[in-house]
């Protein structure tokens, strides 16, 4: 995406509200000049399903996926453009998969890793929720690795 003013190649997604008739309008601004532009682009993707923990199908969710990533950062020093850019990174490495079914423990494991070169209490956090540690010793192990 070329910045109109200044033709510069990079562009930063500042924010991104899903539109009707999958087309998202995308609030950019432009590093070198600093303006700021809207885009409207027609999402050409592929579907996903995702299969879920009991193994139950649903549509891919990506204001669900969002908020598990709020609730993680919740109170950190991460703000709300990171985690947007989380969750663009998150979406398009699942719709760019040949598969069109991703099993969510997969997309947790792609959001631990994400977190993980973030914030490590926002990591921790969302992998307790989400890898449900079984136990006292176990977490202590992951904490210990992140040390
Ligand atoms: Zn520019």
């Amino acid at each position: 995406m070329k910045c109109p003013f200044c033709s510069s190649s990079t562009t930063k997604v500042i924010e991104t509200r899903e539109g009707s008739e999958e087309i998202n309008r995308r609030r950019r601004e432009c590093p070198s000049c600093l303006k700021r532009f809207t885009t409207y682009e027609r999402v050409e993707m592929n579907p996903l399903i995702i299969i879920k923990k009991d193994g139950l199908r649903e549509s891919f969710n990506r204001e669900k996926l969002k908020k598990g990533i709020l609730r993680a950062c919740e109170k950190r020093p991460i703000t709300t453009e990171m985690i947007n850019i989380v969750v663009d990174e998150i979406e398009t490495e699942l719709r760019t998969k040949k598969s069109e079914e991703v099993k969510s423990k997969n997309i947790g494991i792609l959001v631990m890793r994400k977190l993980k070169k973030i914030d490590k209490v926002a990591y921790i956090r969302f992998a307790s929720v989400y890898r449900e540690f079984t136990d006292i010793d176990s977490f202590k192990e992951e904490l210990n690795k992140l040390s």
